[in-house]
Order: structure tokens, then sequence, then C-alpha cells
């Protein structure tokens, strides 16, 4: 056995990963509420509805039958893999079979498999900024590089196809594409995900498109699968997605790949020594979710929607805050950089990560800081929470800036 003080306890690999910046503000935000303080979570990226009844009814039937009580195969139950596949032609217009769907332990699993699937050592993988967390140590883990591209408000957070050109090099194998955008809510329109999509078929790279937001688009937004507006990329794309957001189900853990028969059957292989199958159960759920109607996330999105409009005007209102009206998922991606360097109640933040700290120490509201999606200066704030808690906790803001 190694000793304490031994400088190779931890691989280099995974010492090099940082911690997942919105579950740590998430999980510091529970314990101070669990020790009893009035703290409001605009944290976590889960919704607040409960998961709707006839998927827990489902679960509970399954748990019941010994079939589900036994291994099954790796890559998913035969049946959901044909739903997800007859769900992607309903909901993206893209045909697919079910040997092109790999069934995860949510969606972030089908993006660690894609990574470890498609990346070698050194490959370089274009991250549009603001990214979700996790692209970056998940692109590492499979020995990528991530090569972030910022983006900015003025641009609606949409990368553009010149800078797509500048970031391309000969070591790029693939380009992150997320659409609604969490962190910042942005959707390309239709035309923009064509050129995108016509743009890594021109430079033969790969698309990893992340399409769990694809049900909570608002107002004239409208999102569209890139394989399926641009047919002749299917052969290099891989689309992630899962039950979570569409279904308030994040604490089950089932998601998904779609992409070529080849990438699929590899993943596969690497997903039945790491873990083998998803939880029967949980896949059982799935299964009724995908088959079943949409209206559980029509009526989450009317929710989402009026929140969303509320917590921009709020938040615009406050002087030395910015905040764009976003167009999908269920986040506000305010700029802070007003506040920055002002003195409000005796304490100055110089960062909007100290500014987050601030707003949890002082007002007990818990936000994620940009530093953690690589976009200093800005706040990640989710609208999946209650009406008087949101009005509540951004009140507690606006007021305490007010009173400088
Ligand atoms: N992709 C994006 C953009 C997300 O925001 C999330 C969750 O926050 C995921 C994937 C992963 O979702 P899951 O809970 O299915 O792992």
């Amino acid at each position: 056995m190694s000793s304490p003080t031994s400088p190779r306890r931890i691989s280099a690999r995974i010492g090099a990963i940082a911690p997942s910046a919105t579950l740590a503000v998430d999980a510091k935000a529970k314990a101070l509420k669990a020790a009893g303080a009035p703290v409001i979570g605009f944290g976590a990226g889960e919704p607040d509805f409960p998961t709707p009844e006839a998927i827990v009814e489902a679960a509970v039937v399954a748990a019941r039958d010994p079939r589900n009580h036994k291994y099954s195969p790796a890559g998913g139950l035969p049946e959901l893999r044909e739903a997800v596949a007859v769900k992607t032609a309903r909901d993206s217009a893209l045909q697919v079979t079910a040997s092109q769907v790999l069934i995860t332990n949510g969606g972030k699993h089908a993006l660690y498999n894609t990574f470890a699937t498609l990346l070698d050592p050194g490959d370089e993988v274009l991250l549009p900024a603001p990214y979700w967390t996790t692209y970056p140590e998940s692109i590492a883990l499979a020995g990528g590089r991530a090569v972030a591209i910022p983006t900015s408000a003025a641009s609606g957070f949409r990368v553009t196809i010149d800078q797509l050109e500048a970031a391309c090099t000969d070591r790029t194998r693939a380009l992150v594409f997320v659409s609604p955008s969490n962190p910042t809510g942005a959707v390309y329109p239709p035309a923009e995900v064509e050129a995108v999509g016509r743009w890594a078929l021109e430079r033969d790279i790969w698309v990893i498109t992340d399409e769990i937001y694809e049900h909570l688009v608002y107002g004239t937004a409208r999102h569209v699968s890139m394989p399926a507006v641009v047919p002749e990329l299917a052969e290099r794309c891989v689309v992630v997605n899962g039950v979570a957001k569409t279904y308030a189900m994040t604490g089950w853990r089932v998601g998904w790949m779609v992409g070529p028969t080849d990438v699929i059957a590899a993943a596969t292989n690497l997903q039945s020594h790491a873990t083998s199958n998803v939880d029967n159960i949980a896949q059982r759920a799935a299964l009724a979710a995908v088959s079943g109607d949409l209206s559980a996330v029509a009526d989450m999105r009317a929710a989402f929607d009026r929140r969303r409009m509320s917590m921009v005007g709020l938040l615009d209102a406050i002087d030395g805050v910015r905040c764009p009206i976003p167009e999908g998922a269920f986040y506000c991606f305010p700029s802070v950089e007003g506040l920055l360097g002002r003195t409000i109640d005796a304490t100055v933040s110089r960062t909007s990560l100290e500014f987050a700290d601030v707003l949890l120490d002082r007002l007990k509201i818990a936000v994620v800081p940009g530093e953690a999606f690589g976009a200093p200066g800005y706040l990640r704030l989710s609208f999946a929470l209650g009406d008087d808690d949101l009005a509540e906790g951004v009140g507690r803001l606006a007021d305490w800036v007010a009173r400088g």
C-alpha cells in the first residue's frame, strides 16, 4: 500500500478533473438549508416538478416483475431502444433504427461514452463558450483537448462560422453543439443549425449535438436536430438526449446516444465493461415516458415560460445587472460585471466567483458563477423553482444592491 504522502496515489488523469461547480453550489445550498438557513436555490439544473404519475406507476409495476431483476442487454432494453428510435422520428424528424441507439445512465454518461469512443489523445474538440461545466472534463478524461470559443451576449451567445473556422486546426476532431444551451438558454435558428452542420461536413469533423432541452423552447424559438436538417452529416454525428429534463426525471438516470451503428456498437462494448445495463426499472419508466404524449412537458414549459419572463424583468431592473432573454432551457444568464468592484454592504467582489459566494453568505441565495461555464462576469440562475421563491430570491438581491 502506498503512503498518504506518496506522489502517485491518484492518477494524473483523474487528479486533473475539476469538481462539478453546479453540483457543489447545489450541495452547499442544500446543506445550509438542512441546517435551518432560509436558502433559495437558483443553482440546480432540474425541474421542480415531480415525475408524471403514469411514469412512476410503470416503474412500480416493473419493480414487481422478476424479469427486471436480472441483467439485461448492455446496450439497453430492446423495447426502449426501439421506442427511442420512434421518438427520435416523432420529435426530430430523424429516421434511425434501434441499432443506432445506446441507452446510458443519463445524458452525462452518453457524453462520456461518446468522447471516449471518438477521441484519441491530443484530439481537439471545439467547444463554444459559455459551455456546460461537464464538457471540458469529459473531453479531457477521454484524452481530448477542449478548445473554447468565446461567444457574447451581443451575438446571442451563438457561435459563428467565422469563429469555428478560425478555431479549426488539423487536430480538430469534433464540435460540441448545444441548442437550447445550458447555461445561456440560446437557441440556434434552423438556418444557423444547418450552416454549422454544413461547415462541419465540409471540414469532415464529428458533431456531438446535445438535445437534452429540445422541448424547452419559448416564444418563436424552434428546436431542430442538426442531422435532420443536414442528413449527409448523420454518419459523422452523435445525438445526446435523455428523459431528465423533458419528463422531470433527473434522478432516474436514463439517457441515450443516437449515432452511426459502428460508433454505437463500439460505445456499447465500452459500456458492457463499465456499467453493464442501465437499471431495468428506470428503463421501464423511461419506456413509459418516451412512448407517452408530451402533455406533461407542455405544462412545465408554460410554467417555465412565465417564470422566465418574470425573472428576466426582475434581474434586468437591477442597476448593474444585464439579463438577456433566454429562448430555451430553464436558466437566466445575466452579466453582473456592473456590480464587480462596487462596494455593497461593506463587501467588494472582484469576480463573479466571489460575488456568488457573497450572495450565499449574506443573502442566502445560491447561484452558479460564470467561471463554471468559462464565462467570468456572469451568473447562472435556474428558473425551475416556485414563483414565490423566485420573486423572494431575486427580490433579496435587488434590495441589497439598491441599499448599496
Ligand atoms: N446536457 C446538458 C446540456 C445538461 O444541462 C445536462 C444536465 O444538466 C445533461 C446533458 C445531463 O443530463 P442527465 O441528467 O441526463 O445526465
